[in-house]
């Protein structure tokens, strides 16, 4: 069968389509999925380059960290999938039975690892993968959307939710809008029914991004957006979600109101930053630190896209013979939405 695979380190450009063996059920509890589209996260660039202090791949390596598909053949032990269901995947993996597994805290199971990145992808024809990770979905879900629906929308929920509780009455400040991260926290912050106000260095990014519920969109290379957000909001915003790192975070902190909280998932830019002490307890802030999702995460994000609450924003589908092209997109930045990989029609 064909699968998006790298063949080996040095970046996307050693990505090629091949033909790798079928994957069979080797667990009553897995369930075979025929794959109808993947997407791509920052996270399979990062593969893809080479990440400092994680080893390198098998190769060659399955690349492609959210997929969508129907499911092929169930093993004897799985009970909530059938044959036929439409399925998304959480990207998420874990042992399934130590203490944070069976207590649903997986994502800190010591073997907690992510498909794609610690594990093959999902760009490919078939994957076989525990079924405590695929959960059927129902409505008028695109391929596309359903693909690039699990890993940033279950980030951003966990980010805004459980982490830092950003409620009705509150506002957040989110970074680089454009991204499948900051665009699902977007609609998560406006399903919760918080004031949004986004940063870009794109207008047309700030223009789309309005049409999607932000209140207010700043351009962050000319705006002073500590500034701008106070004259917004008349104080500081109760949630920064600061996902890029060095070149943000004293920005991000000088917009905080006292008692903010500032959550992060991700540090593009770099991860050496500052902190004053003095400020951080004077002003009580907190500083939340958030990775992936639980599978009670999951399941309320997926409720929510059965329910049409939370859909991703596609920037491009793609040919899965095109992935070199959409890396070269994702690595540009220039994209709103997800890059989305066609992979059976
Ligand atoms: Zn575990």
């Amino acid at each position: 069968m064909r699968a998006l695979c790298l063949t080996t380190s040095g970046g996307p450009g050693n990505l090629a389509l091949i033909d790798i063996p079928r994957p069979v059920l080797r667990a009553p509890d897995e369930v075979r999925i025929g794959v109808r589209a993947a997407a791509l996260n920052r996270l399979d660039l990062a593969v893809a380059t080479g990440l400092p202090g994680v080893p390198s791949p098998v190769y060659p390596h399955v690349v492609g960290t959210d997929a969508t598909g129907i499911v092929l053949e169930v093993g004897a032990a799985v009970t909530h999938l059938r044959t036929g269901d439409r399925v998304v995947v959480n990207p998420g993996v874990s042992c399934g039975s130590c203490e944070p597994c069976t207590t649903k805290q997986e994502i800190f199971c010591r073997h907690f690892g992510v498909l794609g990145e610690h594990r093959p992808g999902l760009a490919a024809e078939e994957v076989v993968l525990p079924a405590r990770n695929v959960l059927p979905i129902e409505g008028d879900w695109t391929w596309a959307e359903a693909a690039a629906f699990s890993l940033a929308t279950l980030s951003a929920w966990r980010m805004l939710t459980t982490r830092a509780r950003l409620t009705a009455d509150e506002a957040i400040l989110i970074w680089g809008i454009g991204g499948g991260v900051a665009l699902a926290a977007l609609q998560i912050a406006r399903h919760i029914g918080a004031r949004a106000l986004v940063t870009s260095s794109s207008a047309d990014k700030l223009l789309r991004a309005a049409a999607l519920g932000a209140e207010a969109g700043f351009d962050h290379t000319t705006a002073d957006i500590p500034a701008a957000v106070k004259a917004r909001l008349g104080r500081g915003v109760d949630v920064v979600l600061d996902s890029v790192g060095t070149a943000t975070w004293p920005r991000s902190l000088k917009a905080l109101r006292p008692g903010g909280r500032l959550v992060t998932c991700g540090a593009t830019t770099g991860h050496d930053v500052a902190i004053d002490l003095r400020r951080l307890f004077w002003f009580q802030w907190s500083l939340l630190g958030s990775s992936m999702g639980s599978s009670i995460e999951f399941a309320e994000i997926v409720a929510l896209g059965n329910a049409g609450k939370l859909r991703p924003a596609i920037d491009t589908i793609y040919q899965l013979a095109q992935g070199r092209d959409a890396y070269a997109r994702l690595a540009s930045g220039q994209q709103f939405g997800k890059l989305v990989l066609e992979v059976t029609s």
